[in-house]
């Protein structure tokens, strides 16, 4: 597990792994303001509340996307 990225705010921290992601696309449809492929980076952890990401991290089928609560 050496590719991890993170995107931290104050709230929340979220780790992506993209080499599990299996490109469902559970994130980018559930909360397109915060997870966008066409940003850079893609994910804009600011963009929405700790509650609502993590809900959406929830569902993440891979594995791929976790999140620590602050
Ligand atoms: S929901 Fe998980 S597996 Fe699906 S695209 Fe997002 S990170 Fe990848």
């Amino acid at each position: 597990m050496s590719d991890v990225k993170t995107y931290e705010s104050n709230d929340i921290i979220i780790e992506w792994r993209p080499s599990v992601c299996v490109h469902a696309g559970k994130c980018v449809r559930g909360l397109p303001k915060v997870f966008n492929l066409d940003q850079r980076p893609w994910i804009n952890v600011e963009a929405a509340t700790a509650d609502e990401i993590a809900a959406v991290i929830d569902k993440c089928p891979s594995g791929a996307l976790t999140y620590k609560r602050k």
